[in-house]
């Protein structure tokens, strides 16, 4: 099947109430692992690639696997860059064939936002690229592992600016803050269900959650109700992946290969994106 846009894949999100889940790979492992886990699960998927893993692979090399992989896949995969930060970036991965875009201006004043969005939205749309935007601040980083992240109420999305955001801008999806952090939480996450309805009632375009990890199964089935149409997820699995290595070390006592261990990893964070697609009760393309 051939490469989709973000825009298409989610076409059918916010009118059947459902969410796509995009999980972040950073080489081919984790390609294959969600690939394969919509295959499965018979459903779309977004296969994203954040800015900060582009480092890790020979892009040259790397991205025509990965465009060759979605291609000969029978479901629909959008290849989505997570969280770019310039206007440079989103051209590159544009170049380099992704199908969407994020440009994340969010930490940076409102018109600043706006007007680079704006740009990269005048660039992609021109490619038939779809862009994602940011408005409010999901804080957090999956590099803060051991201390975890504290939800900041003060950089949550607000439904006026918001609506002059999307029109703005014209933005094909948009990420909000509404409680979640990346990477893993202090304590539990509280979210704001009241203002994520004010958002679904005010804005008509699929929204967006970051942060999906260390919400628990009943808070996924909640922001999916309540109008979330993407969530990013990857800490989770990648910790999970992790988990699995370190007990195939253990039940083998040091004597495994290296594929052992790519195996065991790999079939936890399928197992993983598989569980996830359920609970996002995400649906094939009509
Ligand atoms: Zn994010």
């Amino acid at each position: 099947m051939p490469l989709v846009t973000l825009k298409e894949i989610l076409s059918e999100a916010v009118a059947k109430k459902y969410a796509v889940g995009a999980f972040d790979a950073a080489e081919h492992g984790f390609v294959e692992a969600i690939i394969k886990a919509a295959e499965e699960k018979e459903v779309p998927v977004i296969l994203m690639l954040t800015e900060g893993f582009l480092g890790l692979v020979d892009l040259d090399n790397f991205m025509p696997y990965v465009l060759d992989r979605i291609r000969r896949s029978p479901v629909p995969v959008a290849l989505h860059l997570d969280h770019g930060t310039s206007f440079e970036v989103c051209v590159k991965a544009i170049h380099y064939g992704f199908s969407s875009v994020m440009i994340d201006g969010s930490t940076l004043p409102y018109a600043e936002n706006v007007a680079l969005v704006k740009k990269v939205v005048e660039v992609a749309h021109l490619c038939g690229v779809s862009v994602e935007a940011e408005l409010g601040h999901v804080g957090g980083g999956e590099g803060d592992l051991r201390t975890g992240s504290v939800v900041d109420k003060s950089s949550f999305t607000r439904p006026e600016e918001a609506v002059r955001f999307v029109q703005e801008t014209n933005v094909d999806a948009l990420a909000v803050a509404i409680g979640t952090v990346h990477g893993v939480y202090q304590g539990a996450p509280e979210l704001d269900f009241e203002l994520l309805k004010e958002l679904r009632s005010a804005l008509d375009l699929p929204l967006v959650l970051h942060g999906g990890t260390g919400l628990t199964e009943q808070d996924y089935r909640k922001v999916v109700a309540h109008g979330i149409n993407k969530i990013n997820y990857f800490t989770g699995m990648s910790l999970a992946a992790v988990a699995a290595v370190k007990q195939a070390i253990e039940d083998r006592e040091g004597y495994l290969h290296y594929h052992d261990l790519v195996i065991a990893g790999l079939a936890k964070a399928k197992e993983l994106v598989k569980k996830q697609i359920e609970v996002f009760g995400t649906q094939p393309l009509g």
